[in-house]
């Protein structure tokens, strides 16, 4: 038997800013269970991620990883419900992640998908902060920063699925942890909900002056740590607060994505600083994987790691939930949901 599902393929390659044009939704049809092979798995995809690195893939520009093809499904992490396996570790029923796109099914190679437990968190949660965003926090905050007690922290983006996590887990560490975020409403959320010390709204600042002025009021003592998301004005801000040694774990330049030059004035910060800078693609650190992902579903489970979650219905909300995210309009981890939880 045969299965008709809906999948939304790369049309155009974006001049700046993102546009639902480069999208193009298509009707497909599933090859039917009795052709699976012996390791292949059929996934009926409940969830999809949307993450700003997928803005990288849709440019032809040469990165760490291959551009995604025109004409072909978007790339994206899913989570998903197993229809038929030809794997012997996964059977019909197990939820499993995966690399399965912007479709409302698709085949993996069972040692491509991983088995989480659906009871112990819901399903999303394995795509947001006990998923990749989580596990480059983990890393960054672990790994490269070493956070300690008494240790003024900075991370930008700090509303998002990645902030957010960093900050509530520089906050368990017994930093005094900063964020930056855009507007108000996320501004509040991370102190009053994350238990952020304090939180700058870089669109509030009418000028870089304003905006370093208030970086400074919000980390008195200077940064000792800096997880970077943003990259542009706000990374500029920062630099210019570093304490000496400061760490700087680089993570993202969302602001640049889109193709905006991103000028640093306050880059001599690192020389006087003596700091030392690192960036990181999470992809390339597998081995710290199940160690992170392990700490990480224990926090959820005792309540200590908050997941909050934007949630667009429908795969055909995918094109604008993307362009909302890169936009901000997103508060904490950007999902999709394909279908309900089966
Ligand atoms: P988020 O959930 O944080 O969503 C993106 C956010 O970026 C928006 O909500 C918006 O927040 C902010 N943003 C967008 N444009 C700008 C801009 N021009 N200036 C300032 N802020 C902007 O996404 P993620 O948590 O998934 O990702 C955060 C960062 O981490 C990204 O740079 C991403 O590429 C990177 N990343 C890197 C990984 C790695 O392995 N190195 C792994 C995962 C993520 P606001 O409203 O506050 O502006």
């Amino acid at each position: 038997m045969t299965a008709i599902y809906q999948r939304i393929v790369l049309a155009s390659r974006p001049r700046g800013k993102v546009s639902i044009e480069n999208f193009r939704s298509e009707t497909a049809v599933q090859t039917p269970v009795a052709a699976l092979r012996a390791d292949e798995v059929l996934v009926r995809n409940l969830y999809l991620s949307l993450d700003p690195y997928m803005r990288g893939r849709m440019s032809a520009a040469k990165s760490y990883a291959a551009p995604q093809p025109l004409d072909q499904t978007m790339i994206g992490t899913t989570a998903g419900v197993v229809i038929a396996s030809g794997y012997a570790g996964l059977k019909p029923g197990d939820h499993v992640t995966g690399r399965l796109g912007w479709a409302e099914m698709g085949v993996a190679s069972g040692a491509d998908l991983l088995k989480v437990d659906a009871d112990a968190l819901p399903l999303s949660t394995y795509l947001g902060a006990v998923g990749m965003p989580g596990v480059a926090a983990w890393y960054g905050v672990n790994r490269i920063l070493n956070a300690r007690p008494g240790q003024t922290l900075v991370v930008s983006a700090a509303a998002g699925a990645v902030g957010s996590v960093v900050g509530q887990l520089a906050r368990l560490k017994g930093c005094r942890v900063v964020g930056i975020a855009g507007g108000a409403r996320k501004c509040e959320y991370v102190t009053d909900q994350l238990g952020f010390d304090a939180c700058v709204d870089y669109k509030q600042a009418r000028s870089a002056e304003a905006l370093l002025s208030s970086v400074r009021a919000a980390a008195p003592d200077g940064i000792d740590l800096l997880f970077e998301n943003v990259g542009s004005d706000v990374l500029d801000a920062s630099l210019a607060c570093l304490n000496p040694y400061a760490k700087v774990a680089l993570c993202g330049m969302v602001a640049g994505y889109n193709g905006a030059a991103q000028p640093l004035h306050n880059a001599g910060k690192l020389l006087t600083m003596r700091a030392s800078l690192q960036g990181f693609i999470i992809t390339e650190h597998m081995e710290i994987w199940p160690q992170a992902l392990a700490e990480l579903a224990h926090l959820a489970q005792n309540g200590q790691l908050a997941c909050h979650e934007t949630i667009a219905q429908g795969l055909s909300a995918a094109p604008q939930a993307f362009i909302d995210m890169l936009d901000g309009r997103n508060l904490g981890k950007q999902l999709v949901q394909l279908h309900k939880n089966l």
